[in-house]
């Protein structure tokens, strides 16, 4: 039953093939006994898993149907679940019970999902590796002593090694795509406002976007569907009709337009990288897409415009951990200033802190207009470049991460070498637009994404190129041995 997608089992749940009380079962059986290798998850939620399977199972002798209706899913722990540990991967928010759900999960809910439990993250969403959980790294299932990618590694990890079928994820500057596309699944970070951020706990909150985290383009589109809309909740959450992302998987790509930007084909990607994304290429233009070089002259200065402008909005956002409200407080703290700087001092881990201080040096009164507001700029010109693009071709494609996984600890005595493996991803949150990666092959037995950009609101385009590449290659197929 573990192999089943999230499309096999709402047939196999119609046809009464299983219950979803029976699959549920099964897969927290499975989860606790293979997770103990990944620590993929921080939290089962088994009552509240079986409550919801039950109760879905009602709803469906009551002659109800939907995609979602008792399908099995997990969510990464950043988002709010009412009286359940919302951790966000720090001690600082450990004990946290989050009391009401955020948007996500409560339309997931209604949709009649079933939470199976919360998924292990880097620590406030802050890195590629998934090693900055307060609650130790994750694994990369395809090879244990490799990191799964992040921040949304335990929902990837938790995948990918068919714990369950699909799982949320938040990418601020690759976080869905990145840990996809090193764990051989399909993710989804959809335009900045299509998905409400209301209970979704900030990172850097003009980047922010959750999505969905899947096998295939095909659950991709029903998990999303369950994720997407307007909340009155979210200020920016844009007020635009969610199209039916299934009925959009089938169009023909007869004149497809790709465009391959050929800045990404520079030093640093590994030429075996490089081969796969050609060879995906070969495959797209086989189904009839027309492929074209293109420019997007800008792209070198999108990491450190992304440094500067999301530590400096995490810096603002994790304010509100101060010992008195939220989560962690220090012990026997002599006065507030005290209080204050042991409370976060302990709370916070070393590359959150590193963040705070980078965010809050370049908002600081004198720097501000050398570092915030130029990397402000620099971000316009970012989106102009892709918005010239998009008016000479429908897609863009490209690799997702310049490397496959890497070794676990390979890159923690240097940070800004994880912050360069971010290079293909973090364009489009600087310019909101939805992105996706999906499996294009392997090198050393390790997962390798291609990443397929759209303009805004387009994510059915996305998700009808990456069906129609799924239906003609077997790459998400493959299973991670012994899983
Ligand atoms: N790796 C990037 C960072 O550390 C992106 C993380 C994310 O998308 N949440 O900021």
């Amino acid at each position: 039953m573990h192999q089943l997608t999230l499309a096999e089992i709402a047939r196999g749940l119609a046809d009464k093939k299983f219950s979803s009380e029976e699959l549920t079962k099964a897969l927290l059986a499975r989860i606790t006994q293979l997770d103990p290798q990944l620590n993929s998850f921080i939290s089962l939620t088994e009552d509240l898993a079986l409550t919801q399977a039950k109760a879905a199972d009602a709803r469906r002798a009551n002659g109800e149907s939907g995609a979602l209706l008792g399908a099995p899913i997990a969510h990464k722990d950043l988002f709010c679940t009412q009286g359940i540990r919302t951790s966000c991967g720090s001690k600082m928010l450990d004990n946290f019970k989050a009391p009401y759900d955020a948007t996500v999960v409560a339309k997931l809910a209604a949709a009649g999902a079933v939470t199976l439990g919360k998924t292990n993250m880097d620590e406030f969403a802050m890195g590629s590796a998934n090693e900055s959980s307060y609650y130790g790294a994750v694994k990369n299932p395809w090879n244990l002593e490799h990191v799964p990618g992040g921040s949304s590694g335990g929902s990837a990890a938790a995948v990918a090694a068919r714990l369950l079928p699909a799982a949320t994820g938040t990418d601020t500057g690759g976080s869905i795509r990145q840990p996809a596309a090193l764990t051989n699944l399909t993710g989804v970070k959809p335009t900045y406002g299509r998905v409400s951020r209301w209970g979704m706990i900030a990172y850097a909150s003009s980047l922010d976007q959750g999505g969905p985290l899947a096998r295939t383009a095909e659950d991709c589109a029903i998990l999303l569907q369950g994720m997407a809309g307007f909340d009155p909740n979210d200020s920016t959450s844009i007020d635009e009709p969610v199209p039916d992302y299934s009925a959009s998987l089938n169009g023909s790509l007869q004149g497809l337009r790709i465009g391959v930007p050929k800045e990404y084909f520079s030093a640093g990607l590994d030429p075996r990288i490089a081969e796969l994304i050609h060879n995906s290429v070969k495959e797209l233009e086989k189904l009839g897409a027309v492929v074209k070089e293109i420019s997007l002259p800008n792209m070198q200065h999108a990491i450190p415009a992304y440094y500067v402008i999301a530590p400096a909005e995490a810096s603002s956002n994790l304010s509100r951990f101060d010992g008195v409200r939220f989560g962690y407080r220090c012990e026997n703290p002599v006065n507030l200033i005290d209080l204050y700087k042991r409370s976060r001092g302990e709370g916070f881990g070393p590359e959150v802190q590193r963040r705070i201080m980078v965010g809050a040096y370049a908002l600081s009164a004198g720097y501000y207009d050398a570092y915030y507001l130029k990397a402000q700029k620099i971000r316009r010109l970012i989106k102009n470049d892709f918005m010239a693009a998009f008016n000479e071709v429908d897609i863009i494609l490209g690799p997702t991460t310049p490397n496959p996984a890497w070794k676990l600890g390979a890159k923690n005595s240097d940070p800004v070498a994880a912050y360069l493996e971010d290079v293909y991803t973090i364009t489009a949150n600087l310019a909101g637009l939805p992105g996706l990666s999906m499996p294009a092959g392997f090198v050393d037995g390790l997962p390798v994404g291609v990443q397929l950009l759209a303009p805004y609101f387009q994510e059915g385009r996305l998700l009808n190129v990456a069906h129609q590449y799924q239906l003609n290659t077997d790459w998400h197929t493959r299973t991670p041995t012994g899983f």
